[in-house]
């Protein structure tokens, strides 16, 4: 017998099958998804691989597999599915196999794996405060002491030997750092367990209303009958889509069947999970990444050995190991974060309509404000489209305004808070009610620049400009995190009329504190949400303590219940639309009527204010007034105009590098090769530098092609990449319908 190998490799070269002897010995454990061992190269070591196929003769094979392990094997339909994302995806077949493998396993080298075990465990026994503290006086100076500390702020609790693996250390350090007082050594009894100390109530299931019922019966027909089908449930916050979730997941648990959920990682909180475990106790795993690897891997476990039927996670969830899948389900479903933008570059919910295809069971994509794309697909007839118009409690949509701040700043109002919003805030506060304010943008200013001669502040290894942080004092890039010291002279032209220009939530908080100074805050943004406060922390304590106003970006979007928010107001909602991006417009629409289910989800009706420089704009008008429908299409005639996706693919072609000639080069040919091959079938646009031509030293060219994706074009464009001679560490990647064009 002879086997096919992929080496568990990322190099480019590697991505290819090898053939090898299948020795007697091994000829049982051998099957196709088998992790193995073999000789390979004229490494002494062996290398470990998998097997993609079988087979009974073979002209090159000459050499054994000399191990196979049964632990981490995978399955056929992970290795389809693995050869198929590497062609769609370009990678290779071993970066997505190791998508599947238990977390914290996916090395070379085998060796290096999280176990399972009892033992000792370390934590962290000093505050992030102190760590860096001892850093910046240079008491705690050695790399590897910085490295392991550094690594259990995240992963406090690991298994002592997972730790030594992991971080490639020994022993002997973890004990100076113990004696050193970093961190302590617990004896424990191994079950890493994220939800520890819970205790929930258990939850009944609620009759369901009329157009529950009737998307229930729906689906529930496809379970039963093992069907495979694409289903959207459009319905707004709160009309009682998770209700229908969990009846299908019942109903899939009861013919002894696996379920997989999918919600965007922001919005995998506790107070989320909590509402599965209160249905169906401990019959769930959770993967996100804010779990340590050690957990990571417990939880990969317990799907693994049946202990857990239901899996509730990120993006990457979708690769969990269940057995007899019965229901694939992603909540919000228009959600950016289901499509990965590293290597590899899958999107979720893509792999999602392929994997329920493949096991005969139906798929359940869930949104208030769908993706375009899948609204699109409903109308078509290839997703079947049910709706919930209501909320399920009664609770009443909030009312919202638009505040014209031209309006405002010929009134004489300079602040970024318009008389109205100053208003219901004043009010709230009297009537001790809280208050969301949420504006895009991070830091204080957004830029520099000198009044006399224009220089604008901008980061020395990124092409943007820099912002101005008033409480560290600093200028930031927030691309590459790189810092300087404010500025106060004019670099350029030596004028001291350097301004700031520009909001950002600190400057938005100061000006909060200004207007009302009695008034507590709490501001969220990446500068905030840090290893000791994660966002659930900040949200918590938003609600626990009851502060007056949460100032935050993007992140507060999402998934949270405030019973006490009536009141949410938008800064600007033209930094959210004036973006260089297809779908700029798409995602502001949603963000504003995600954002606007924040205000008033009890009894209380809510108030929502938009203030904008462009009431006209259709994007603020529709979300006004909830009207996804009529969005959708003025949206969907722009993209037909201009040809953009659903009506056709868009397929990025990056380029980076040092070496601007050699990209300049490179991006020619594959642009001379790839406008014959696509002759007619699409467009193809010349390289150009792309919006942020370079970031952290190194130039980006991009070059776009619209078409429909076909397999003849990727086998194009994978040929021509391949064949291209780079010398100075060029990188090409391409990205089908990427999350993002910068
Ligand atoms: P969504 O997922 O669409 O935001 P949920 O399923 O979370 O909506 O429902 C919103 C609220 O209404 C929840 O508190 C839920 O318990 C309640 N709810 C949902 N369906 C029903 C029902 N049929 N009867 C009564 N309450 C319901
Ligand atoms: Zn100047
Ligand atoms: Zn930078």
């Amino acid at each position: 017998m002879f086997a096919e190998v992929i080496i568990n490799s990322n190099a480019k070269a590697l991505n290819k099958t090898f053939d090898y002897i299948v020795p007697k010995n091994l000829e049982k454990k051998a099957r196709i998804g088998a992790r193995i061992f073999v000789p390979f190269g004229r490494s002494k070591k062996l290398d470990n691989g998998f097997i993609i196929n079988l087979k009974e003769t073979s002209e090159y094979a000459n050499k054994e597999i000399s191990v196979i392990e049964d632990e981490d094997s995978l399955t056929e339909n992970n290795i389809i599915l693995a050869k198929l994302m590497s062609r769609k995806y370009f990678c290779n077949i071993s970066d997505c196999i190791k998508l599947m493998l238990p977390p914290g396993t996916g090395g070379a080298n085998v060796n290096e794996r999280v176990k399972e075990k009892k033992g000792r465990f370390v934590y962290l026994n000093k505050t992030i405060e102190q760590i860096e503290d001892d850093i910046e006086k240079g008491i705690l100076k050695k790399e590897n002491h910085i490295k392991i500390v550094k690594f259990l702020e995240k992963n406090s609790g690991i298994y002592g030997p997972d730790l030594e693996i992991l971080l490639d250390i020994s022993n002997s350090i973890l004990k100076t750092l113990q004696k050193n007082g970093y961190i302590v050594f617990k004896n424990e009894q191994l079950k890493r367990n994220p939800f520890i100390n819970k205790n929930i109530k258990p939850d009944k299931e609620k009759k369901l209303t009329k157009a529950q019922q009737f998307t229930y019966d729906n689906i529930e027909n496809d379970i039963i009958n093992n069907r495979h089908s694409k289903n959207l449930i459009f319905g707004v916050t709160g009309s009682g889509k998770t209700e229908i979730y969990l009846r299908l997941i019942a109903k899939v648990l009861e013919q002894g069947k696996s379920a997989i959920v999918l919600v965007p990682e922001i919005s995998l909180t506790p107070q989320m999970v909590d509402r599965f475990l209160a249905r169906f106790g401990d019959n769930i795993a959770v993967l996100h990444s804010r779990l340590s690897i050690g957990e990571r891997f417990d939880e990969w476990q317990k799907i693994k050995k049946n202990e857990a039927k239901i899996v509730i996670g990120a993006r990457s969830a979708i690769f969990a190991p269940v057995e007899n899948l019965g229901i694939i389900i992603i909540d919000e479903e228009h959600d950016m974060s289901y499509k990965s933008d590293m290597t590899p570059r899958y999107n979720a919910k893509d792999l999602a309509k392929y994997i329920t295809a493949q096991n005969n069971c139906p798929l359940v994509l869930g949104s208030a404000t769908p993706d375009l794309d899948t609204y699109y697909e409903s109308e078509k007839g290839i997703i079947k489209r049910f709706e919930l118009p209501d909320r399920a409690n009664n609770s009443e949509l909030p009312d919202i305004e638009i505040i014209d701040l031209r309006t405002e700043l010929s009134n004489g109002n300079r602040s970024m808070i318009s008389y109205r919003l100053n208003d219901l805030i004043k009010e709230n506060l009297n009537n001790k009610k809280q208050t969301i304010l949420f504006l895009n943008r991070r830091g204080y200013s957004t830029f520099i620049m000198c009044r006399d001669c224009g220089y604008v502040a901008k980061c020395k290894n990124c092409n943007i400009s820099l912002t101005y942080h008033k409480y560290e004092n600093k200028l930031r890039c927030h691309y590459c995190g790189f810092e300087q010291d404010v500025i106060k002279i004019c670099p350029d032209c030596g004028s001291d009329k350097v301004r700031y220009f520009g909001t950002g939530t600190q400057k938005l908080e100061e000006e909060v504190h200004n207007l009302f100074p009695q008034v507590s805050t709490i501001r969220m943004d990446i500068d905030t949400v840090t290893k000791k406060n994660s966002h659930e922390e900040i949200l918590n304590k938003f609600k626990n303590e009851n502060i007056d106003i949460l100032i935050g970006t993007q992140m507060i979007v999402k998934g949270h219940h405030f019973p006490n928010v009536t009141l949410v107001g938008v800064i600007s909602v033209d930094g959210m639309l004036n973006i260089d991006d297809y779908r700029s417009t798409e995602r502001a629409f949603q963000s504003l009527v995600q954002v606007a289910g924040r205000a008033g989800r009890e009894k209380e009706k809510g108030i929502v204010i938009f203030q904008s420089y462009n009431i006209d704009s259709y994007t603020i008008n529709y979300a006004k007034n909830q009207d996804y429908l009529s969005f959708y299409k003025t949206e969907i005639d722009f993209r037909k105009k201009l040809k953009y996706p659903p009506f056709c693919d868009i397929i990025l072609i990056k380029f980076q590098g040092e070496n601007l000639k050699e990209i300049q080069k490179i991006s020619k040919n594959i642009y001379d090769f790839l406008e014959k091959s696509i002759n007619n079938t699409g467009i193809i646009y010349k390289p150009i530098p792309a919006p942020i031509d370079k970031i952290k030293n190194k130039y980006r060219w991009r070059m776009i092609i619209k078409t429909k994706v076909s397999g003849r074009l990727l086998d194009c464009i994978k040929y021509i990449i391949d064949n291209q001679n780079i010398k100075n560490g060029t990188s090409i990647i391409v990205d089908i319908n990427p999350s993002s064009m910068m």
